[in-house]
């Protein structure tokens, strides 16, 4: 510590045991403290810590607002240092010409939202975690969110970085132009890395007008196969909702025990629906939405004004901190399938529920084919949490043999990295392991993530 303070002694430093243990989990719930924290001011300052952490060995971990669902922002083993971005959180320049937004990475990115929807500018990124992460650890898991489906993942709206590699270069990469197609992109290589090729500490975002008006709708299904129909009905009659989210009875419930919204607590299934765009339009296509579910059994109801959508996203965002109500530990996963196998995957996932006795709990970005799966279980039951775990890779398999992936939005971190080669092939692993060496020769840089040893 006396050497951290010594090496930058205008960076605040802190090995306290508050601080330790405050910067050594996230909410995957994994636990592992560092050897110290450091809180930049500026690039100037990353560039001096990761000289430092260079010449010494010494690994780092960036780290935003902690929301992290794979512990990416966790230390894979002691000595670690955290670079906390809780300090660089200036909205440096919104663009209205250029349609653009320049950040620093611990910018929040309901905040980054709210200062533009002021001047009549929209990000869609909106991840449900919006209220508390930062866009540096969006941009590092390359974040989704329930406008994913129509607007499309952080990666679609990076276009600029500055970023310090692990050696202390300053490196810039990307455009400040509306297009741009020279040379590898490593925009996109960056974006979704998880903090292991280089620390962010600049982010150009595209931004787009804001919509004109938002229709939200609630459709209340009695039967779990009606509300996965529904999805890819309202897919296939080419309508592009901004959000299609899906609840399942598990959640519905669990939400109105932690925060009563008046949700049918007895409905199988609910899907919130969102249309944005010219009032026209939408009024047309919601009535067409409407028709559709209830023509599968639905009850379907329209949010009357800004109070009552606010209501519904707040029912929406509550879900996660709510499952822990229901046991103390949530084994969450984000599987996606094709938008046309949700259905079958839900009834897998109640098969697997049934025949192991273990509650699973699924919600999701329905639209996108993105389920949250949550295993709940109690930690301290070594053999129900034993048991719980050991369903991963069944849901996995499941997943992959319908043509799905392993993760759609939080990324590998620790905790899926055994699950990896499921998925890739050992091309594909090898060479992204050889990308890692390229930027991170020493491997100091989150070592420890994505790859299993
Ligand atoms: C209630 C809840 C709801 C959520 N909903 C969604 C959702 O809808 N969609 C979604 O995609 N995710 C969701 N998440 C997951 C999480 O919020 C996102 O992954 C988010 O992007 C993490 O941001 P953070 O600031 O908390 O980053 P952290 O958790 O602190 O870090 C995440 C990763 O980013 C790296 N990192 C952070 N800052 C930098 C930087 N400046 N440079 C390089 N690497 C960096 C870290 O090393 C780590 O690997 C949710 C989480 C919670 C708790």
């Amino acid at each position: 510590m006396n050497r951290l303070t010594d090496a930058f002694p205008h960076i605040k430093v802190s090995d306290a045991p508050e601080d330790l243990i405050c910067y050594g989990f996230d909410a995957s719930g994994i636990e592992i403290s560092p050897s110290a924290v450091v809180w930049p001011d500026t690039t100037e300052d990353v560039v001096k810590i990761m000289k430092y952490a260079y010449e010494n060995t010494i690994p780092v971990v960036p780290r935003g607002a902690g929301t992290g669902m794979t512990a990416g922002a966790v230390p894979s083993s002691k000595g670690a240092i955290i670079i906390s971005f809780e300090k660089m959180k200036r909205i440096i320049e919104i663009d209205p010409e250029n349609l653009s937004a320049l950040c620093e990475p611990g910018v929040i990115n309901g905040k980054l939202q709210r200062e533009l929807e002021l001047m009549g500018l929209f990000y869609p990124p909106d991840p449900a975690s919006l209220h508390f992460c930062t866009i540096g650890g969006n941009v590092a898991e390359n974040a989704g969110g329930p406008r994913a489906i129509k607007y499309g993942v952080t990666r679609d709206y990076v276009m600029e970085l500055e970023a310090v590699l692990p050696d202390g270069e300053v490196f810039m990469t990307g455009v400040k132009t509306a297009k741009g197609v020279v040379g590898y992109n490593l925009t996109g290589l960056f974006t979704g890395s998880e903090g292991t090729l280089a620390v962010v500490t600049k982010i150009r975002l595209k931004v787009l007008p804001l919509p004109e008006e938002v229709v939200t709708l609630l459709a209340i299904f009695p039967a779990l196969e009606s509300a996965g129909a529904a999805v890819s009905k309202i897919i296939a009659s080419r309508i592009l909702p901004r959000t299609l989210e899906f609840m399942d009875q598990e959640t519905i419930r669990a939400v109105e025990n932690f925060k009563p919204v008046g949700l049918p607590i007895n409905a199988e299934a609910i899907l919130l629906i969102e249309l944005d765009g010219h009032p026209s339009a939408i009024t047309k296509e919601a009535e067409r939405i409407v028709a559709l579910c209830q023509n599968l059994g639905a009850d379907v109801q329209m949010a009357e004004d800004e109070h009552a959508r606010n209501r519904l996203w707040t029912a929406r965002r509550a879900v996660s901190p709510s499952l822990y109500h229901l046991k103390p530990t949530k084994i969450n996963e984000d599987i996606v399938v094709p938008r046309n196998k949700v259905t079958e995957m839900l009834m897998r996932l109640r098969k697997i529920s049934e025949e192991s006795g273990i509650t699973i709990v699924n919600f999701g970005h329905a639209g996108d084919g993105n389920i949250h799966v949550n295993i709940m279980v109690d930690k301290k039951d070594e053999q129900e949490y034993q048991k719980g775990l050991s369903l991963v890779e069944k849901i996995f398999q499941e997943t992959l043999s319908l043509g799905g992936t392993i993760s759609g939005e939080h990324g590998v971190g620790l905790t899926k990295k055994p699950y990896i080669g499921m998925e890739l092939s050992k091309k594909e692993i090898e060479i992204m392991k050889a990308i890692k060496k390229v930027f991170d020769p020493k491997n100091i840089l989150n070592p420890g993530k994505i790859f299993p040893e």
